[in-house]
């Protein structure tokens, strides 16, 4: 078998607010193609391991390489690296006076000076893609939490990006609208995009998931295969949380 190309890898990344010290020596790798699944209670440290890994936040030591290269603030066009790492965020954060289409071209134009032409034939195919092939035109406030939810993950995939960032995509979401996001999501990886998903969503996590990884206040306790970690956790922390949850 031929050895699966590297995407993400992260070595002894320490991370502090101050002097609240929230990563704790963060070892990780990520293959092309595979789901990794992120879960732990709040204020373990997840959102700023996915937030470290677009350089929305810079770490304070170790290292982060991103498709070979080891990234750095100080030295890396950080536009790039985040063009190439794509992040769906719990809040869609859409643009309120743009349709939806033009919530999706946006960047690839602005960022990646596509042309609007091609943006536009982009953008739409990859609506279409989300389900929202008859929505090109409304306003992000005619949408339902679910419909925002998958126009981010559109707008996101219009970077062409290689590895994609999701941040308790369904947490802000009615409980009936989770499903349509979390399919948009399952096809994406069966379609073989390289994931990083913090979730709360353990149906998610056991079917989708390649390997998922539990933290606890800031460090990896457990990780592993779905069926290792919700059938045969070998941690008292990793159960407990479980139970907690399940
Ligand atoms: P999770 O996503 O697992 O809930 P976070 O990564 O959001 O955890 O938070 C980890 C810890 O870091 C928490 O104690 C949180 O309060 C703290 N924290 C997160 N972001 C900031 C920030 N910008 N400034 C100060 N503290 C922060
Ligand atoms: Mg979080």
């Amino acid at each position: 078998m031929t050895k699966p190309r590297e995407m993400i890898r992260v070595e002894k990344l320490n991370k502090s607010f101050g002097d609240l010290h929230v990563l704790y020596d963060i070892d990780l790798k990520v293959n092309e193609s595979d789901v990794v699944v992120l879960i732990g209670a709040s204020g373990s440290g997840k959102s700023t391991l996915l937030r470290c890994l677009n350089f929305l936040e810079f770490k304070d030591d170790g290292k982060i390489v991103i498709e070979g290269e080891q990234v750095e603030a100080a030295t890396h066009d950080l536009n790039k690296v985040r063009a190439k790492v794509g992040m769906v965020f719990q809040h869609f954060n859409l643009f309120p006076h743009k349709t939806v289409l033009g919530n999706v071209i946006e960047a690839p134009i602005q960022v990646k000076g596509m042309s609007k032409k091609e943006a536009v034939k982009e953008g739409k195919r990859l609506l279409d893609k989300v389900g929202l092939g008859d929505k090109y035109d409304i306003y992000p406030s005619r949408l339902s939490g679910g419909q925002k939810q998958r126009v981010a993950i559109a707008r996101a995939l219009a970077m062409q990006p290689d590895i994609m960032l999701f941040d308790e995509p369904t947490s802000a979401l009615d409980p009936e609208l989770v499903g349509e996001v979390l399919e948009t999501m399952k096809e994406l990886g069966e379609e073989g995009m390289t994931m990083v998903v913090v979730t709360h969503e353990m149906g998610f996590a056991r079917e989708v998931g390649d390997w998922v990884v539990y933290m606890n206040e800031g460090r990896i306790v457990e990780e592993g295969q779905p069926d290792h970690i919700f059938d045969h956790p070998k941690e008292e922390r990793t159960k407990a949380f479980l139970n907690s949850i399940l």
